[in-house]
């Protein structure tokens, strides 16, 4: 049984030696187990910090064990009662073929409702990172103007979407010229910035956003953040969800101070985890379905072949080798 563990803390940028390909016996099930096979395992830019020993919101990998994260399994063998063989449910898993589960935190999910790797990005936390954090803090108004960092990654891309189902203004920002291309003629962004050619983000958004910036949806942080709460209106509101152009910093990043616009414009800046709406994601889920369903909302995955690609494939994360939802399918 292959199994991928934590061999370092990364210093910086992590690379393929932080990991370790190991081997194992394939598992067994006694009494109240179940024999799980993976299919595809989620890669996510908060697995940095799990990596690293900082005390955060959920707790640090341990070194030579194996790396948890999201994925969609099937059931090979099973003595849980209600998962029969054949089924498939998503939920932690760790980088392994095969694990054993008694059922605890897994989620049934269904083959023939959604392909499988919807389940771990639109259907999944990054939907739902998406849906709350837009609706819970943004609560955008129709005829707003949305901004959202990181915006052809996987929750950029569906905060977009679902800005404009709201009938608001949306305007993103991404690392590539294709990336650009795409969140205007295929996902429906009014306006797109590349902020790897675009010399002034803050001129950038002034021009892309002639009537100010209601809401912004901060997936990275750092400079391209500065030029965006340049822009913020008066009663905007900023979604704290991410910082990735900081994950991998060894020193805390130093920048211009943002207390002034928020006095100055009575702007409200609140940062979120999505777990904090979980008594409330089967309303999320029913509410992206509904939208996926009717055409509304379109899926954007790139799916990464094999299990030992696992490693490489969340290092891409942060070289935005990813359109939409990051995915290895096993
Ligand atoms: P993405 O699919 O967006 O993947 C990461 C993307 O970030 C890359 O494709 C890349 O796109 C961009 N990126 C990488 N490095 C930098 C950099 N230095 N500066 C600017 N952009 C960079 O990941 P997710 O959608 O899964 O996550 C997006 C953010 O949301 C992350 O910060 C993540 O930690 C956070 N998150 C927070 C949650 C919460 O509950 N608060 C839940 C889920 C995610 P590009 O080519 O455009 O640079």
């Amino acid at each position: 049984n292959n199994v991928i563990l934590l061999n370092s803390r990364p210093d910086g940028k992590p690379k393929l030696s932080d990991f370790k390909f190991s081997t194992e016996e394939k598992p067994e099930i006694g009494a109240g187990e179940m024999l799980l096979k993976t299919k595809f395992i989620s890669v996510d830019p908060y697995l940095r910090g799990r990596m690293s020993e900082s005390k955060s919101y959920i707790a640090s990998f341990e070194l030579g064990k194996p790396i948890n994260s999201g994925g969609v399994a099937e059931v090979v063998a099973s003595n849980v009662d209600g998962y029969k063989v054949g089924e498939f449910v998503s939920g932690g898993l760790d980088w392994k073929e095969f694990q054993l589960s008694n059922g605890k935190n897994l989620t049934k999910v269904n083959e023939s409702l959604a392909p499988l790797s919807n389940y771990l990005g639109i259907l999944g936390m990054t939907g739902l990172t998406a849906y709350f954090g837009l609706s819970e803090i943004g609560v955008p108004k129709k005829g707003e103007t949305i901004v959202v960092s990181g915006a052809a990654g996987a929750v950029g891309n569906m905060v977009g979407q679902i800005g404009k189902i709201l009938g608001c203004r949306v305007v993103g920002i991404a690392g590539t010229d294709e990336k650009v291309n795409a969140l205007k003629t295929d996902f429906g962004f009014d306006e797109a910035i590349n902020y790897n050619t675009e010399p002034n983000i803050t001129k950038a958004i002034a021009n892309f956003c002639p009537n100010g910036v209601d809401v912004y949806f901060d997936n990275v942080g750092g400079e391209i953040s500065d030029g965006v709460h340049a822009n913020i209106n008066r009663l905007g509101r900023v979604i704290v969800c991410g910082a990735i152009s900081s994950y991998n910093d060894t020193t805390p990043p130093q920048g211009p101070r943002v207390e002034q616009f928020l006095i100055k414009k009575s702007v409200l800046m609140q940062g979120f985890i999505v777990g904090n709406y979980a008594d409330k994601f089967p309303d999320g889920i029913k509410q992206l379905s509904t939208w996926l369903k009717e055409g509304k909302l379109v899926s954007s995955e790139t799916i990464v072949e094999g299990f030992n690609n696992i490693p490489q494939a969340f290092i891409d994360l942060f070289e935005g080798k990813n359109n939409g939802k990051m995915i290895v399918k096993i």
